[in-house]
């Protein structure tokens, strides 16, 4: 069964882009293995992030997230069983995301902050679609050699 997870959390340090890069390279290789897929939004300390794939290793997944020391206050906002994957062409997309005075942001947002944790998860599906469909995805953020 294919199924979609959508999460919240908070970064407990300020996150620099090697820091990211990191965490996207052990996310590809890892999901890689399992068929998992999704993307990764970083912005102002909040992570959102999508992981769609087989419902066992979405779950495993997702569990070996939330016990990560690098951020806490995870909270699934949207979890289903799905017809299709948004992302099927990435292990692990990353955006690179400036949630101030970003159009798709203000779309979804009563003051035109990032506030993530306030979506719906209808909200954020439909957030999801339309990053799927008018973002450039990349593997990470560039990072000065
Ligand atoms: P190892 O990489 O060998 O890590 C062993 C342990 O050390 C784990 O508990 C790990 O959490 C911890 N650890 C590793 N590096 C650090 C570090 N720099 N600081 C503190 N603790 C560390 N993993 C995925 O497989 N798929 C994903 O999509 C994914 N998305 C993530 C999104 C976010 C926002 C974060 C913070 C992490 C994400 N991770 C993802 C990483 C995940 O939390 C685990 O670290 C990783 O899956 C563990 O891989 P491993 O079993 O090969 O163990």
């Amino acid at each position: 069964m294919l199924v979609r997870l959508v999460y919240v959390s908070y970064a407990n340090n300020a996150m620099p882009d090697s820091e990211i890069k990191l965490i996207l390279e052990k996310s590809q290789a890892n999901n890689k293995k399992v068929k998992v897929g999704g993307v990764l939004i970083y912005s102002d300390r909040y992570f959102f992030q999508c992981l769609e794939g087989e419902r066992e290793e979405i779950n495993q997944t997702y569990l070996r997230i939330a016990r990560d020391p690098r951020h806490s206050k995870c909270v699934v906002i949207a979890y289903s069983q799905i017809n299709s994957r948004l992302f099927p062409a990435w292990s692990m997309a990353y955006v690179s995301f400036n949630g101030l005075g970003n159009e798709l942001v203000f779309k979804y947002s009563e003051k035109g902050l990032f506030k993530p944790y306030e979506y719906t998860a209808g909200q954020a599906t439909e957030f999801l679609a339309e990053v799927s469909e008018v973002s450039e995805m990349t593997d990470a953020p560039a990072v000065a050699a």
